[in-house]
């Protein structure tokens, strides 16, 4: 399971943009070792190239977009977190338009379709960024953070005025099984009064009961409801996934996150990266980042002090 990874076969999809309301057709192709997840803008001339990297950030505002030289590519956290939930290190994702469909407005068609042609394993092996120090962010709204800890692992806290919402929490340890059963399908979420003022100013104009679950002030106004009661949490941890897959690597650490988004999650990789000491990039034989017994239980008690803090 340490190899890297790309699909079988070719995906072809279709779908509509969320914020153009374009439709937009999309083809996944196999990539090469070492080439990571590279978005091609079939509609711009000169087909540019737009690598999936925390550098390569443009906007956080409602969607993470990924642009470089003028050329960006929008919406693309939930493919991302599929490739990265499902073990994919390498494809070429040819859109022509300016986003990622948002299809149902979960992982869950994505997840699908990667299944479908399925994954092959490559002659390298996956380099996994271990996390070595505490690494935090916090803004006006909330905080993110990451902590040394042998496996992937999400906590994740929101706090919404709504009855429906209000307090959620959610903790798992990311396998390929438990991103499939646990976390793909959660749908993306908004309310009806931010959809209205969104649309008035030309944009969410792909937005639907379709592709979102919609709040109004007191309850969900799809007729289906929602897949299972904690779908906003379990949908937030959708979105970090594809976020941290932006470092370009599995992550070896703890994310823990109170009222995190996209915004905090990118600034988060920047202080990251921003010093040498708070990561390693391994390959599978190295005992790197398995930290000690002593090194644990006082990085649980950290850990416990931030739960507290988030339920303070
Ligand atoms: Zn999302």
């Amino acid at each position: 399971m340490n190899l890297q990874r790309t699909i079988k076969r070719e995906i072809f999809c279709r779908g509509i943009g969320l914020h153009s309301g374009r439709k937009i057709n999309m083809k996944i192709l196999p990539a090469g070792i070492d080439e990571g997840i590279v978005f091609i803008r079939r509609d711009v001339p000169g087909h540019s190239a737009v690598t999936a990297c925390f550098e390569n950030v443009s906007d956080t505002t409602l969607a993470t977009t990924i642009g470089i030289n003028g050329t960006s590519v929008s919406t693309v956290e939930h493919l991302m977190s599929a490739f990265s939930g499902m073990g994919v290190d390498n494809a070429i994702v040819e859109i022509d338009g300016p986003e990622v469909p948002i299809m149902d407005g979960s992982a869950l068609p994505f997840v699908s379709l990667l299944k479908d042609v399925g994954t092959r394993p490559q002659k390298k092996d996956k380099k996994i960024l271990v996390i070595n120090n505490v690494v935090s962010v916090s803004d006006y709204t909330g905080t993110a953070m990451l902590l040394p800890f042998p496996a992937f692992k999400i906590t994740y806290k929101i706090d919404f005025k709504h009855p429906l919402i209000g307090q959620q929490f959610y903790s798992v340890t990311i396998t390929d099984i438990t991103y499939e059963t646990e976390i793909s399908a959660a749908r993306t979420f908004g309310f009806l009064k931010d959809v209205e003022y969104l649309q008035a100013k030309g944009l969410a104009l792909g937005g639907s009961l379709k592709n979102a679950v919609v709040l109004n002030d007191k309850t969900v106004i799809n007729k289906e409801g929602l897949r299972c009661a904690d779908e906003f949490v379990k949908h937030k941890i959708l979105d970090a996934i594809g976020d941290l897959s932006l470092t370009g690597m599995p992550i070896k650490g703890h994310f823990i996150a109170y009222k995190s988004g996209h915004k905090l999650n990118h600034l988060l990789l920047k202080e990251l990266f921003a010093h040498k000491e708070n990561y390693a990039v391994v390959s599978r034989y190295s005992k790197e980042g398995n930290a000690d017994a002593g090194q644990m239980s006082s990085l649980r008690r950290q850990s416990f002090k931030v739960f507290d803090a988030m339920n303070a």
